[in-house]
């Protein structure tokens, strides 16, 4: 048995959800990228740190994923440990107006839930495709709101194997941003603090945000949502649209005529593809208006040039 054997057969030991040479194209919203060495999906605290543990005894990247709707997979796929959280970590709990929701929840069904509730402020994150995990992570917001805005505190494992509770401000949470990516933490859960709140008129408003995004959104083809941070006073959209475009193509990946900030997977793209269009339309939008774009997106794996 070589090394990379003994390796897979204690992460095997460890969780018993664990796949080696896992294609990872199927757990992201673009439906592109490589595999996963060793993907391991925890039961439960003790699994995902033993593992981690091992994976720091042996020097390897550690990778968290939620729902894959802000991650672009590089081809040749992610060394190390990635992390997955499925239905074990999915618990979603309320006292009062406060809830609980684990990192592998959706962040589309506990805000519906909430509204279940007749609980107020995390309606904008019903149309979020994400984790609570990557919520929390990202700072998602839509629709005036953000994750920070409700949230109290985050429990996080540390990259020295400690479980803490870290409150919004130690998380500094900025716009897209949190500490946790810099700080190498993985989220466990989320406790929001919610307010009542009229349930048809939270759902009303809901509807009115969907049919909106229906008409603005190019949903019906794999996308990961914005591609890039809005630059200061500006919309990028604008910006890439106002560059021409709308329609670029590169392999199978294409920047979307119906929202100039998305680029969809016509079938079968790339990451390179879409890493080529990523800087392609930098390049034009620099030259044009003199503004760099920052990509939102979480470029991971080999080879990525952005983490
Ligand atoms: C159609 C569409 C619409 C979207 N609309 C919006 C929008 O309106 N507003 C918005 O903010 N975003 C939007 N997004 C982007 C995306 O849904 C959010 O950024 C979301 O919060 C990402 O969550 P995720 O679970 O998919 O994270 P992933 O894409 O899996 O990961 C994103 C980052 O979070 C980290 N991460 C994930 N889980 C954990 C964890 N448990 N612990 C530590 N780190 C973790 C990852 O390592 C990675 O760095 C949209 C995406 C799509 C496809």
């Amino acid at each position: 048995m070589d090394d990379g054997d003994a390796l897979k057969k204690r992460f095997a030991e460890i969780c018993p959800k664990v796949r080696f040479d896992e294609p990872l194209a199927r757990y992201t919203t673009w439906r592109i990228g490589g595999t996963a060495d060793v993907l391991i999906e925890p039961e439960d605290i003790h699994q995902l740190q033993a593992a981690l543990s091992v994976a720091r005894e042996h020097g390897l990247p550690v990778f968290t994923f939620g729902r894959g709707s802000n991650v672009l997979v590089a081809d040749n796929g992610v060394r190390g440990l990635t992390i997955h959280f499925g239905d074990d970590f999915a618990c979603l709990t309320f006292a009062g107006d406060r809830m609980t929701a684990q990192a592998g929840r959706s962040i589309v069904s506990a805000a519906n839930q909430a509204i279940r509730h007749g609980l107020s402020g995390l309606e904008f994150a019903t149309l979020i495709p994400g984790s609570v995990g990557g919520a929390v992570a990202m700072n998602a917001g839509a629709h005036g709101g953000e994750i920070k805005d409700v949230l109290t505190t985050a429990t996080v494992m540390t990259p020295d194997l400690e479980v803490q509770t870290l409150t919004a401000e130690e998380l500094q949470f900025g716009y897209r941003h949190s500490t946790v990516r810099e700080r190498g933490y993985v989220v466990l859960e989320a406790a929001f603090l919610l307010k009542s709140g009229d349930i048809q008129e939270m759902q009303e408003r809901v509807r009115a945000w969907s049919r909106k995004r229906q008409q603005t959104q190019p949903l019906s083809l794999p996308n990961c949502g914005s591609v890039f941070r809005n630059p200061p006073g500006d919309h990028a959209a604008r910006l890439i649209e106002a560059s021409g475009l709308k329609g670029l193509r590169i392999g199978n990946a294409a920047v979307s005529d119906l929202h100039a900030n998305f680029i969809v997977n016509l079938g079968q793209a790339r990451a390179t593809d879409v890493q080529m269009l990523i800087e392609q339309v930098r390049q034009v939008v620099a030259e044009r208006f003199g503004v760099t774009l920052i990509p939102e997106v979480r470029v991971v794996g080999e080879g990525a040039t952005r983490g």
